[in-house]
């Protein structure tokens, strides 16, 4: 379980990006939508210990993720939304080279690894393509492979689909709700679909504020 506790985020300029947010989120997929400006990225990249918020708490099972950051990178898996600039190395070498920044030192456990998640994300038959030569499903795939080095027990995903055509996406969210069935997933997203067709629970931000939580079909029939 993730809680956020009266969380708000103050930028210098006097953005207020988070406004006193409260949200507790469980196990499974949790969709993040709203509106660009909303404070999307703001709340994941808080979560992700990229920033710290004004103030307010978050908590992850018993660890305290501003005060604790280091505890949470060991179980936390991220997808940014701005994850796309790609080296010519291949798609193996690249899982491998991330997997020993991760911290898996033994090369039998890392081969175990990155040959497991190749599998999973479908991209097996291209592991010595370079990244730089795949397409927007492909690398949102791979982003997701990277993500899942370690097995994090909490995986954010920033804005996964923008720019993916309608196969890819669907044969992108399907993966995430094979994922999310063991380890909290929080999907950021302005796309509504994104949400509506796997997320059992979600939450609307606009302005920084929670305007309603829920679970997608409630929500769609209350509104
Ligand atoms: P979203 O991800 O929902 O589009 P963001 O978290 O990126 O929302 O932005 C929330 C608000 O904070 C917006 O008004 C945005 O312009 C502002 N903002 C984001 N980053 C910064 C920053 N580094 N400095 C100042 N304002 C920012
Ligand atoms: P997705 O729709 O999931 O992004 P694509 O339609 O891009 O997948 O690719 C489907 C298949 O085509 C891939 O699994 C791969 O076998 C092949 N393919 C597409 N682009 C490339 C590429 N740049 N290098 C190698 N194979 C590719």
């Amino acid at each position: 379980m993730l809680d956020l506790k009266q969380l708000t985020h103050v930028y210098p300029n006097g953005t207020r990006a988070l406004d006193d947010v409260t949200l507790s989120i469980p196990k499974g997929m949790f969709g993040l939508l709203g509106p660009n400006g909303a404070g999307k990225s703001t709340l994941m990249r808080t979560v992700a210990t990229l920033q710290s918020p004004t103030s307010g708490s978050v908590t992850f099972g018993d660890i305290d993720v501003v005060r604790e950051p280091e505890r949470l990178r060991r179980t936390l898996g991220y997808l940014p939304q701005d994850f796309g600039v790609y080296p010519r190395v291949s798609a193996y070498d690249m899982l491998d080279h991330m997997a020993v920044l991760k911290g898996i030192a033994s090369a039998r456990e890392r081969k175990d690894t990155v040959e497991t998640l190749l599998n999973q994300v479908n991209l097996w038959t291209v592991r010595k393509k370079a990244i730089a030569g795949f397409s927007g499903g492909m690398r949102q795939r791979f982003g997701i492979a990277q993500a899942l080095i370690g097995n994090p027990e909490l995986i954010i995903v920033d804005e996964p689909t923008a720019g993916l055509d309608p196969e890819e996406r669907n044969r992108f969210l399907n993966l995430l709700a094979e994922i999310g069935e063991n380890v909290v997933v929080i999907l950021s997203t302005h796309i509504v679909e994104d949400v509506a067709d796997l997320c059992p629970r979600m939450a609307v931000l606009a302005a920084g504020r929670i305007q309603l939580e829920g679970a997608p079909l409630d929500l769609i029939a209350r509104a």
